[in-house]
């Protein structure tokens, strides 16, 4: 097969990639951007149908184009959201190549060699934009769920009509996992649903939504580097909301309230049995405890700017567990839906920028391997970075990077040690 030559060569078409794409199209910088799918892919494919975003649409403003549609403060849902990203990608035409999967990235003499299922790319600049999300964890617990379980990820849940019928268990009380427990719920599903420790936030609060508020106050563009513990940032997991009818709270309590069952982790499956941890009312206070902290900044930031805000409540559960059921008979239960989370697959990229743990060390999405970058991953720079507000700016950046290539600057400021093998000498 034929090996292409580009200055750049962009891994990923989804959000990320596009941006960079935008971003070196605007320049004048060839490129290409190989997409193992389609545009979109992740929107298209791995999200539910009753999915919305949890931002709001006027947070989405990647590089030259923002959202333009009739509900600014409103939730896309994802039909909507894969139309955005191709809408975008229609106005400026990047040079997608779609069902080309990139299987080995390697530094070589010119720059950089991507090998991929339709031959080989050549570039002396590469940008990997392949998503924060893409394998599925699923704990190996889950080998001892009797037979008669359907089991399936979050990322593969699309309706409750596509489980069968009876009773579900939902593991995970992340964004995908309440928001699945909600959707069953209210289809009239019986739902038990384990939760863990994932904060929770509140959509409206004194007048505006929430992420209008942390906007203002500069929440979204805050640098990692101005926390004291990066990786335990980067690890963290999102709060808990909806955008869902137009955006509301998910408030666990009062789905136990209403007929849902709450339990603590899932710790193991034996003798037919699912087996949870006492943690759940430590949880679901962890939760509205960072609720509140969260309205607390809210109320200083509006009492330092003198901003003009009614008032509101705080809080009351509506419901505290008593003696929550430390097991559950998997007889009951028809199908357990894992929204335990996504990892990244890096193992293809054989360029030594990574920490014991697999995570890319990078400053900005700059590595220490002159020319190779990544886009798109949580707190790459800010919040933002991982989602449709902060994209832009992390692009712009790498852009204004490949441009002009500059030794990569840790943290720290000291110029990383670049090995000669990457250096390609
Ligand atoms: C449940 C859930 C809810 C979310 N809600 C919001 C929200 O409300 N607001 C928000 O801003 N963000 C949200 N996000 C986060 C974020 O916006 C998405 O994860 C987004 O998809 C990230 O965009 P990306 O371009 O970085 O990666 P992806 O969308 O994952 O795109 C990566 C692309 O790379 C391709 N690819 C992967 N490997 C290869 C390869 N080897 N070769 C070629 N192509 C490859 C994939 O097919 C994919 O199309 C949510 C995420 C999840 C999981």
């Amino acid at each position: 097969m034929s090996v292409r030559r580009h200055a750049v060569v962009v891994i990923g078409a989804g959000q990320a990639g596009l941006s960079m794409s935008h971003c070196l199209t605007r320049r004048g910088v060839d490129h290409v951007v190989l997409e193992r799918h389609k545009v979109g892919h992740e929107w298209r494919s791995r999200r539910w149908d009753t999915f919305c975003l949890v931002t709001p649409n006027w947070q989405c403003r990647l590089p030259g184009y923002s959202y333009g549609g009739a509900d600014p403060d409103g939730f896309m849902r994802r039909d909507e959201i894969v139309r955005y990203l191709e809408d975008y990608a229609a106005s400026f035409g990047p040079p997608v190549l779609e069902g080309v999967t990139a299987t080995r990235l390697t530094a070589s003499g010119t720059g950089f060699e991507v090998e991929t299922t339709h031959g080989t790319f050549t570039a002396g600049q590469v940008v990997v934009a392949t998503g924060p999300y893409q394998e599925p964890v699923i704990p190996r617990v889950a080998e001892r769920v009797p037979p008669h379980v359907t089991q399936l990820h979050s990322g593969a849940y699309r309706d409750p009509g596509a489980l069968p019928p009876g009773e579900v268990l939902v593991v995970g009380s992340g964004q995908s996992g309440c928001q699945i427990a909600e959707d069953l719920h209210l289809a009239g599903r019986r739902v038990h649903l384990a939760v863990g420790s994932a904060p929770r936030i509140s959509r409206f609060y004194r007048g505006r939504d929430i992420v209008a508020w942390l906007d203002l106050m500069g929440y979204y563009e805050r640098p990692i580097e101005s926390f004291p513990d990066h990786d335990a940032i980067r690890a963290r997991a999102n709060h808990y909301v909806t955008g869902r009818d137009g955006g509301r709270d998910i408030d666990l309590r009062a789905f136990a309230r209403d007929g849902m069952r709450l339990y603590g982790r899932l710790t193991g499956v034996r003798d037919g049995r699912f087996l949870f941890g006492g943690d759940l009312e430590r949880d679901l206070d962890h939760a509205d405890a960072v609720n509140d902290g969260v309205k607390d900044s809210i109320d200083a930031f509006i009492a330092e700017h003198g901003i003009q805000a009614r008032t509101e409540p705080r809080y009351v559960p509506v419901w505290r567990p008593e003696n929550p059921p430390e097991h559950l008979d998997a007889g009951r239960i028809a199908a357990v839906v894992w929204s335990t989370g996504f990892r990244r697959d890096y193992r293809w990229i054989r360029v030594p920028v990574f920490d014991g743990t697999g995570y890319p060390v990078h400053h900005r999405g700059v590595t220490r391997a002159p020319g190779l970058y990544f886009l798109g991953l949580p707190w790459l720079h800010t919040w933002g970075s991982g989602r449709f507000s902060g994209v832009a700016a992390d692009a712009e950046h790498l852009a204004r990077h490949i441009g002009s290539p500059q030794p990569a600057t840790a943290a720290n400021g000291h110029s990383y040690f670049v090995h000669p093998e990457l250096l390609g000498t």
